[in-house]
């Protein structure tokens, strides 16, 4: 009886020993497991929160900065106007249209006014920055191929820049200077309807032709009795992207013709025309 006493007493002993041990492990462990695993959630979603939250702000902020600007550059149309010729000829030769094997001078001679003596590069030098003063600014953004008269600027590098600027319209100027000419007033050259290089632009320079040509006539300027010719071999008229017209101002060789030209006046009228067809021509 004494052993079966103090077995029971040890095991009464030794079983809250063994509860106790077991007890303790076990809550150790599903403790640490209550310990560890809250935590590493938190961690993982505090993160992700903010990784995706940063680089969402940076875009939200670029976008309305960008925005505006683009939209106002493009609502300007842009013009390039050439002042026909430079004071100096360039007989090297360049191709007439892309991929072409016709060649032709990279600038031909300026033509002078019989009676005054005035160079066709200077007078479409005037006329274009008379054009360009009365074109609103804020409307229309107007370029010049040349500022100067010495300089060598070939006539399809002059249409590469027109090019190069995106412009919604090309105008270049000119006066006819041609001995057996025996033309009076203004006229319009166009690439012909048939030219491989600006097929799909007929139409469109059919239209500027129309406009600018409109407005000649209601300014009560000469014209041409032609009014409007068609040219397929004219390096001037097959490297532009846009549409694209040649205004001849009138015959430097008409005596009539140079002297009026050669009148600030006169030229104001021609730039004031020249300008409203231009307008229309751009705001369709
Ligand atoms: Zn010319």
């Amino acid at each position: 009886m004494r052993y079966l006493r103090m077995f029971i007493v040890a095991i009464a002993l030794v079983i809250p020993l063994i509860f106790l041990f077991f007890g303790q492990t076990y809550l150790k462990k599903h403790m640490e497991a209550l310990q560890y695993i809250p935590p590493k959630p938190t961690i993982v979603e505090e993160k992700e929160v903010v990784q995706k939250v940063q680089p969402k702000k940076q875009v939200v902020v670029k976008k309305p900065m960008e925005q505006p600007v683009q939209v106002k550059e493009k609502e300007k149309k842009i013009i390039v106007i050439d002042p026909g010729h430079q004071r100096y000829r360039d007989q090297r030769l360049e191709p007439i249209g892309p991929d072409s094997h016709t060649w032709k001078p990279k600038m031909p001679a300026s033509a002078y006014g019989v009676s005054t003596g005035q160079a066709e590069y200077a007078l479409t030098l005037q006329v274009a920055n008379r054009i360009k003063e009365r074109l609103d600014a804020s409307k229309y953004e107007v370029k010049l191929t040349r500022t100067e008269h010495v300089i060598a600027k070939s006539t399809k590098e002059r249409a590469e820049f027109a090019n190069k600027q995106n412009a919604d319209l090309y105008i270049q100027l000119h006066a006819d200077g041609a001995k057996d000419a025996n033309g009076r007033g203004m006229y319009i050259i166009m690439a012909h309807e048939n030219n491989r290089y600006t097929k799909k632009l007929t139409e469109a320079n059919r239209k500027v032709s129309q406009v600018l040509l409109h407005e000649i006539k209601s300014a009560k300027l000469d014209t041409h009795k032609k009014g409007l010719l068609y040219a397929d071999q004219m390096t001037a008229l097959n490297w532009p992207n846009m549409p694209s017209v040649i205004v001849e101002l009138g015959y430097l060789n008409d005596r009539q013709d140079d002297e009026r030209l050669a009148k600030t006046a006169y030229q104001n009228r021609i730039a004031e025309a020249l300008a409203r067809g231009i307008e229309k021509a751009v705001e369709k």
